[in-house]
């Protein structure tokens, strides 16, 4: 799960990582009320959606009067933001973080993640932050270091100190930028975070650190031990499509292709995606309906995806184990029955019941193309998209 810059920046504080002070707007008026109550100029306005890219997009903007607050508040709040994490169809901004500029003398990069290749969290850190640290990174993968700690033993000072060296921090700046280091990863093993990321962290003319910017991740698998972040949780940011399916327990990920697919297993998932893509075709979709989905789940999954404008056939493929193929069939043609189905739809099943599944079906007069094999109803999906 995501959450928005102005939270990460609330969990920042109780972590002792300073932030500049500031608060979020969902109104012109408030944007103003918020600058108004910060008792100085510059001022930053700044939208808050769940994709980076936004200075570079228009999305971040300095103020240096009240007047310059109500034209960037205006102008950014309800504006669609297109930014390179967005894709081109950008993202509505519906709140802003008001908060107050900062002398930067230097923008630094500074993350904690873990890494699965060799089990341990990952302290990263640069000197060349800022908008453009993806170039930084390919071009001259040297200016990224990383220090790796071992979670069973814990941040040490040595850590936080090699770290400091080897990003060149000033000497003034040494003590706050270790302690800030250890705040992070703290913060990170509290909260189960898959990132923790300040891009830029700021050393400012006066040589304080200072986060100005904040992005926090968190292993979903991890979130019902954490009620408080849930509140965090803002829907207007997540596809539609997937809110919907995570409210019956559903593991859907939409995509971009046009072959929409439904499957039981992650693995089985995978694998049909793949043979999708051999036989010249793109999923729409991953969806994993689970190894012990009932019929109620499998006409959901299956209205989901036929909700999806982009979907134009439909590969159903089950193997029937403690999902039977009977009651796979029952949700297939209560969902046909309730949405009516408009585009192709493929089905490859094999397993317990497949003989009653398969008469459900047979018996229901729906249109339905029947498969053999993985291949064949991968190629027969293909055929029917590509036959458009
Ligand atoms: P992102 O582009 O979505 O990652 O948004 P950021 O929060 O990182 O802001 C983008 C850029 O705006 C930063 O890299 C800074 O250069 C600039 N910026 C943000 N806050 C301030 C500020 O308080 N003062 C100044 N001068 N620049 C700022
Ligand atoms: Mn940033």
């Amino acid at each position: 799960m995501k959450i928005h810059e102005y939270q990460g920046k609330q969990l920042f504080k109780k972590y002792g990582v300073p932030v500049p002070e500031g608060g979020p707007a969902f109104s012109v008026d408030e944007a103003l009320d918020i600058a108004a109550r910060l008792g100085g100029y510059p001022v930053v306005v700044k939208a808050q959606i769940h994709a980076g890219g936004r200075g570079k997009g228009g999305g971040v903007k300095l103020a240096k009067s009240h007047e310059e607050v109500k034209e960037h508040a205006s102008k950014i709040l309800g504006m669609t933001l297109v930014t390179k994490q967005t894709g081109p169809q950008g993202k509505l901004v519906k709140r802003l973080l008001v908060e107050k500029g900062c002398n930067i003398a230097k923008e630094l990069y500074l993350s904690v993640l873990p890494d699965r290749s060799n089990a341990k969290i990952c302290l990263m850190g640069s000197e060349a932050g800022g908008m453009s640290i993806e170039e930084v990174a390919a071009a001259t993968p040297e200016k990224i270091i990383k220090v790796y700690v071992d979670p069973l033993l814990g941040i040490k000072p040595y850590h936080t100190r090699l770290l400091a060296f080897k990003m060149n921090i000033p000497k003034g700046a040494m003590k706050q930028f270790t302690q800030m280091i250890t705040g992070l990863y703290n913060l990170s093993m509290d909260y189960d975070c898959s990132l923790v990321e300040i891009n830029p962290l700021v050393i400012t003319k006066e040589e304080e650190v200072i986060a100005i910017d904040s992005k926090i991740n968190f292993d979903d698998n991890a979130l019902f031990r954490h009620k408080d972040v849930m509140e965090f949780r803002d829907l207007d940011e997540e596809d539609p499509l997937e809110v919907e399916a995570s409210k019956f327990d559903l593991n859907y990920i939409k995509l971009d292709g046009n072959v929409g697919n439904m499957v039981n297993g992650a693995g089985l998932a995978m694998a049909t995606m793949d043979i999708i893509m051999l036989a010249g075709a793109e999923p729409a979709n991953f969806l994993d309906v689970g190894g012990g989905a009932n019929a109620e789940q499998v006409k959901n999954a299956f209205k989901i995806m036929l909700s999806d404008p982009n979907v134009k056939a439909v590969l159903i493929n089950i193997f029937g184990g403690i999902l039977r193929c009977d009651r796979l069939a029952e949700g297939v043609v209560n969902a046909a029955k309730e949405v009516g189905i408009k585009v192709p739809v493929v089905i490859r099943m094999e397993g317990t019941n497949v003989e009653i599944g398969r008469k459900i079906l047979s018996d229901s007069g729906l249109q339905l193309v029947n498969a053999i094999s993985m291949k064949d109803a991968a190629e027969k999906v293909a055929k029917a998209v590509k036959g458009l």
